[in-house]
């Protein structure tokens, strides 16, 4: 428990967004993760960059642990305060600051929301592509700290590729100003790289300069029905090796078809093995083009291939995939997403693992994802109080994750390592690199304040 003097320090700071009543702090002992709950002993919520300084400073000096939350949506354990401490919500500093149609590019504050930055953008002919399946709630903050992806990652990339700039306070409160506003820019270290995928561990990121590029001219969407889910699979790699690059290539199994459906009436064709979603933008010409070959590699796979005429028919193809998560977890108590992620000429050998797996270990299993840039989603479907289905389900994870390193990809394509992944890290990285990470954090941060013990740091 902190002292009421020091708890009056923090209201000094942040006036009366300060919680330390056990409801209130109940209320961040958890995320979007299955971890055990972890209670802080003091939530903040500052309003300006200078009071998010001087909440970092405070806590340096008091040696109290910290812990950034942007909306709690990360999948990996974050967010837990594992060590209690203060946790920090960045919801306060919510401005988008600029958005500059000629340089094409937007200053926002960490706290703003990726679906609001992306509206915001699109009604001045621009594209924010960065799209993760949470964007109605994540925040950029919280994107860039986990380097997040989206459906539309496979031709326009990740978070990480549009930051330009990130504004941060180390754990002495000092402000640090990395990177800006030009296209090119070499100035000393590349510090926004730094805090890209950096998880809390190393300052509190305040601003950020964000890359928009032009809305793409027109686009086509199509869903391709399939009776075998591994045709879907081989369909995924033919047509990123015919050298065609969709916005946007999902895949849903069975299950997930079966489950989403159930929950929203959508329309999905339920006796189907496996789906994708497809989506091709450019130039119209172009459009039409990759449209045709598409059609081509799927029919010849045995793929039944129904285009979205209209807007509103595009929306419910999206709403059908973005709705696949939280339908899996209407089915039982515990729901454990995984983003095991290989090169996608390997998607057909991972799925496989995957149902071998599901078989071996008697486990309910949806798995769906962005299956263009290789990143799956096993959902293990389960009840953590059932201890016996739990020691299954461990093994479980322990063999995607050896599997999909086996086929040379990684423990996680988008999710983050936070305290979840924290024991496999090691595994695909080497001793080397984890020595080289625990340098870093101990000469940022010697006393391990920041968001401690995530990645197993
Ligand atoms: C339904 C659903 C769908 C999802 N779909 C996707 C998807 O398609 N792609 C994807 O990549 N992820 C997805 N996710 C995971 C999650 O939404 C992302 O990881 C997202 O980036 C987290 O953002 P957040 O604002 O909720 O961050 P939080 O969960 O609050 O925090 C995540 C991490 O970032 C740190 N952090 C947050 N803000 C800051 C800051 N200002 N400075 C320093 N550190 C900070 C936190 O300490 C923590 O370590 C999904 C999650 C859900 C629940």
């Amino acid at each position: 428990m902190l002292s009421k003097n020091l708890i009056a320090k923090f209201a000094e700071i942040a006036g009366k967004n300060v919680w330390t009543e056990e409801e209130d702090l109940m209320c961040y002992a958890y995320d979007a993760s299955f971890g055990e709950m972890c209670v802080p002993e003091i939530v903040v919520k500052p309003e300006t960059a200078e009071q998010v300084g001087r909440i970092v400073r405070l806590c340096c000096e008091e040696n109290i642990p910290l812990v950034t939350r942007g909306a709690g949506t990360n999948l990996s354990g974050g967010t837990l305060p594992i060590k209690g401490g203060c946790v920090l919500l960045m919801s306060g500093l919510n401005k988008i600051l600029e958005i500059n149609t000629e340089d094409m590019y937007a200053v926002v504050q960490s706290g703003v929301i990726t679906a609001d930055l992306a509206m915001a953008v699109s009604a001045k002919g621009l594209l924010y592509p960065p799209d993760p399946g949470s964007m109605k709630m994540s925040t950029i903050g919280g994107n860039v700290a986990e380097n997040a992806g989206g459906l539309r990652a496979l031709k326009y990339g990740v978070t990480g590729d549009y930051v330009m700039g990130t504004k941060f306070f180390d754990i002495e409160g000092n402000a640090v100003i990395a990177g800006g506003k030009t296209v090119k820019m070499v100035t000393g270290f590349n510090l926004s790289g730094l805090m890209i995928s950096s998880e809390g561990l190393l300052g509190v990121m305040t601003e950020h300069t964000l890359k928009l590029v032009p809305q793409p001219q027109a686009s086509r969407s199509m869903l391709v029905i399939y009776d075998d889910l591994m045709k879907a699979s081989v369909t995924v790699s033919e047509i990123i090796g015919a050298k065609i690059t969709p916005a946007t290539l999902e895949l849903m199994d069975r299950f997930t078809i079966k489950t989403v459906e159930e929950g929203t009436r959508i329309g999905l064709p339920t006796d189907a093995d496996g789906l994708l979603l497809i989506e091709v933008d450019g130039h119209p010409a172009a459009v039409e083009d990759e449209y045709a070959k598409i059609k081509e590699i799927c029919n010849k796979l045995g793929g039944k291939v129904h285009i979205a005429e209209t807007l509103e028919e595009r929306d419910k193809l999206w709403e059908a995939r973005r709705k696949a998560l939280s339908s899996l977890a209407r089915l039982k108590p515990t729901l454990i997403l995984e983003d095991a992620t290989v090169p996608r000429s390997r998607i057909p050998e991972m799925m496989q693992c995957i149902k071998d797996i599901t078989v071996k270990y008697d486990l309910t299993v949806g798995t769906f994802g962005h299956a263009g840039d290789g990143n799956l989603h096993p959902t293990i479907l389960t009840d953590k109080r059932n201890k016996d289905e739990m020691v299954r389900v461990e093994k479980a994870i322990d063999e995607i994750f050896a599997s999909a390193l086996k086929l040379e990809g990684t423990i996680s394509g988008e999710h983050g390592i936070g305290s979840a992944k924290a024991k496999y890290l090691e595994s695909e990285v080497g001793a080397g690199t984890i020595r080289f990470m625990k340098k870093l954090k101990d000469g940022l941060d010697p006393k391990n304040l920041l968001n401690p013990h995530k990645m197993g740091l």
